[in-house]
């Protein structure tokens, strides 16, 4: 049995806006579960609907078996950090984190106990005493993550809790927060808008749009194996191949025309990490073809480079590791290499084409 299971939850507010639409997910003891979506999908609608903060519609949410339905939030053993890190700035940080224990009438040697644990646990045993209106974002949210765990929840809910911070302190401090929730076991939910965020530190990702779940799955899977033409474009960068005479004859070399053929209105995707430059062609078991095109944009960052070509099959991206390893030409005609399996087709629908 799953530990926390939410099944076919729907969230409608006012009449005729639904937030949510027939979601089922489960979650494992000690996994990260990350959901994944752009603004508005209803990630934090699920997320506070867990925490009991929302009533949904109609469905379920059960932690091992026992329905939460009328189990107020107080009492869902849920600890929840949030973007805003919503420290009380009058308190000292060993107060902040005492609250929560305090609030649940914790005998005062215990919390003596506890308070400085999770703090260590956090990197601020030596700021205790500190009030936290003079500390740094990344601090403060270090607070909440504390204040979060000290109760011991069952389950971890943290709503975009790095987006206030600056981008390498978001990274320092994910691999923090990953670390914390596997040394101690606990199954967390996290949300975010940011793909790069969730294929770092995510067991599972959910990718939602729309108030639906659009694909399930481990971060190389949505990656890697995206389902619909949503995750394919959400999730990384994909280049839509220009439909027409060079699509039919470049399907046609990759052996893909019949899957063409049986969905009208297709769309031909590849990845820009998976054209490769002719000079770094590799022999491979499936069938590949080449595109011929012309720079139109180099781009040098280090450790990779990023060439923008013009061809018959639209403009193209193709990204390029370690340039300085590899003989890109930056201008002229060039050719790229793409093989069968680094195309993927969707149909119509947004649904991928099984070939
Ligand atoms: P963001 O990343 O911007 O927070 P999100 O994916 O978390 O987005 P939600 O906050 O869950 O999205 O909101 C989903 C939709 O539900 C939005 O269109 C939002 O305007 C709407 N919504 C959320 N709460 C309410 C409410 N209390 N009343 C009416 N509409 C709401």
């Amino acid at each position: 049995m799953a530990y926390l299971s939410v099944a076919n939850a729907t969230k409608r507010f006012g009449e005729t806006f639904t937030a949510l639409k027939d979601v089922s997910i489960s979650v494992e003891r000690g996994e990260f579960f990350t959901l994944l979506g752009p603004s508005g999908c209803g990630k934090t609608t699920l997320l506070r609907s867990i925490a009991g903060f929302n009533q949904l519609t109609s469905g379920s949410i059960a932690i091992e078996g026992r329905d939460l339905g009328s189990v107020p939030p107080h009492k869902r053993d849920i600890g929840m950090v949030f973007q805003d890190y919503a420290v009380f700035p009058h308190l000292t940080v060993f107060e902040n984190v005492a609250f929560g224990l305090k609030a649940r009438k914790v005998a005062r040697d215990e919390i003596a106990r506890r308070v400085p644990k999770a703090l260590e646990a956090v990197r601020l045993g030596a700021l205790a005493e500190r009030l936290p209106a003079a500390m740094s974002g990344g601090q403060q949210q270090r607070i909440g993550l504390a204040r979060a765990m000290v109760i011991n929840p069952q389950l971890l809910l943290m709503d975009e809790p790095l987006s206030n911070l600056d981008a390498k302190l978001r990274v320092e401090l994910r691999e923090e927060i990953r670390d914390i929730q596997k040394q101690i076991g606990i199954a967390a939910i996290y949300v975010t808008h940011d793909q790069e965020e969730a294929l770092a530190i995510s067991d599972r990702i959910c990718v939602m749009s729309n108030g639906h779940v659009e694909q399930l799955g481990t971060p190389q899977e949505i990656y890697g194996n995206p389902q619909t033409l949503f995750v394919a474009s959400f999730v990384g960068t994909i280049n839509a191949l220009k439909p027409g005479e060079a699509l039919t004859r470049l399907l046609g070399q990759l052996d893909l025309t019949n899957a063409d053929n049986t969905h009208p209105g297709a769309t031909w995707v590849v990845r820009p990490e998976n054209l490769i430059v002719a000079s770094e062609r590799a022999e491979v078991g499936e069938p590949q073809a080449e595109i011929t095109g012309t720079v139109s944009k180099y781009t040098y960052l280090g450790r990779e480079a990023h060439l923008q070509i013009h061809s018959d099959l639209g403009d193209l991206v193709v990204h390029v590791a370690n340039p300085d390893r590899t003989a890109v030409q930056r201008e002229g005609e060039v050719k790229v290499v793409v093989t069968r399996s680094a195309v993927l087709g969707f149909g119509a629908d947004g649904k991928r084409i099984g070939v």
